[in-house]
């Protein structure tokens, strides 16, 4: 569980993206209860299991869109408390709202049927979007957008997860090895434009509840969120969720910048999830803000990896 970073860690990593996009996220996760995380900067909603509008109370009219990775019930259970204090509380309730989901999930449509049929004419637009993997989702901000990529994790149907990304400008590979003076004398020459190329920077990445994370879907980006439910890989009996090892390994391989662990399972105590992540994550030589989520107990902040 968690809701804001703790102070000790903007010590060690002072002033990275990687730290400000972590800070920028609130959440609360417990496997099989409840998970969401609220992405401020983008006003996205990942997930939204039981107690998501509870907890952000008004800054539930900041969401503009959910983005469901699947339809079990610890990740949409908060989702009619959202809708129905989004249409009555104080706030802008004639914001409009997406929700993003699996093109097909059959709870997610029985969820439509259930919230369509108690609130039948909500003030603001509401609209649902199946997605499919590779879809694109627009962002106000103009250089910013959201694919989606599929996951591991149930066997008859899709899940999903959400990728934040950025383009941006850089200088063509044939022309990094100059030095300043001859790329300011190139542009001269032959124009800014021809000497850069656009490319995609992955922001944050939510993987929803998964086995690993491919590494390709992950590569480069600043920050990911990443399953965790198991500190032992004996205690998985079905490939649904991935272990503290396999996700800080995937962190590792893909070269981000910030990891965040989520869904971490109510069968461990508090000393153990810390001792294990702290040895796993020392072991594997990351030198990078980890951050992870108790499952059990009141709402906390953060816990980091000292
Ligand atoms: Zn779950
Ligand atoms: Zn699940």
């Amino acid at each position: 569980m968690l809701t804001r970073l703790p102070p000790g860690l903007n010590n060690e990593f002072i002033m990275s993206l990687a730290l400000n996009l972590l800070n920028s996220i609130e959440g609360y996760s417990r496997a099989k209860y409840s998970t969401w995380f609220y992405f401020r900067p983008d006003n996205t909603l990942f997930d939204a299991g039981e107690g998501v509008s509870t907890t952000l109370s008004n800054r539930i009219y900041g969401v503009e869109r959910i983005l469901i990775s699947h339809g079990h019930g610890d990740h949409i259970g908060g989702i009619p408390g959202f809708l129905f204090s989004r249409a009555s509380s104080m706030g802008d309730v004639e914001k409009p709202l997406e929700i993003c989901y699996p093109k097909g999930d059959r709870n997610v449509q029985k969820m439509i049927s259930y919230v369509q049929g108690i609130l039948r004419d909500p003030p603001f637009e509401l609209t649902w979007r199946g997605l499919s993997p590779g879809d694109r989702i627009e962002l106000p901000a103009e250089n910013r957008f959201i694919d989606c990529f599929p996951t591991e994790h149930i066997r008859s149907g899709i899940s999903l997860g959400y990728r934040i990304l950025e383009t941006r400008n850089r200088l063509r590979h044939e022309y990094r090895d100059l030095s300043q003076s001859e790329i300011v004398e190139r542009i001269r020459e032959i124009g800014r434009q021809e000497m850069s190329e656009t490319y995609d920077k992955p922001l944050l990445i939510y993987g929803g509840d998964s086995m690993p994370i491919p590494t390709h879907y992950v590569e480069g980006a600043e920050v990911l969120l990443h399953d965790a439910t198991f500190l032992f890989p004996e205690d998985r009996q079905e490939k649904t969720h991935a272990t503290v090892e396999e996700a800080v390994e995937v962190a590792r391989k893909a070269g981000v910048k910030g990891l965040l662990l989520f869904h971490l399972s109510t069968r461990y105590r508090r000393s153990e999830i810390r001792k294990v992540i702290q040895e796993v994550v020392s072991r594997s030589g990351l030198k990078i803000p980890v951050v992870y989520s108790f499952p059990r107990g009141l709402p906390t902040n953060l816990q980091t990896v000292d």
